[in-house]
């Protein structure tokens, strides 16, 4: 593993525009195959060039620069997928609500029957199952 680490030595290396490169990749792979688009299947290998152009560039600045830009513009489609999972993750002692009024989402413990709720954003009561 000696001569990895003297290759790599003062490289890029993988980020998460890299990895966001090669997804684009695999996607437009597959779509190529489904479609049985040869053009589809060659284009995909520009993401994946530029992956491996850019592990290895010793311009360190400026693909960190184009990293950072990469994670602003994935930030809220990231956030949006946490919530996502956060979402999945409690649903089975959670229940989500949204308030008639202000469309505020609410969240509340399973298991408590017919309760009146209030809303947090806007202090609008209503009665839901829970
Ligand atoms: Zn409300």
């Amino acid at each position: 593993m000696k001569w990895l680490q003297k290759i790599m030595l003062g490289r890029n290396g993988g980020d998460q525009l890299c990895m966001g490169l090669l997804l684009l990749g695999l996607i437009t792979t597959i779509i190529g195959n489904i479609l049985k688009l040869p053009i589809i299947n060659y284009l995909s290998y520009i993401p994946i060039i530029l992956c491996i152009y850019r592990m290895y560039s010793k311009d360190l600045t400026k693909r960190r620069m184009e990293n950072y830009k990469f994670m602003i513009l994935i930030s809220p489609l990231y956030s949006w997928f946490s919530v996502k999972v956060s979402k999945i993750k409690s649903k089975k002692s959670y229940k989500y609500f949204k308030c008639p009024n202000c469309k505020q989402e609410l969240r509340l413990p399973k298991g408590k029957g017919k309760i009146n709720i209030t809303c947090s954003k806007c202090s609008t009561k209503f009665m839901k199952k829970t």
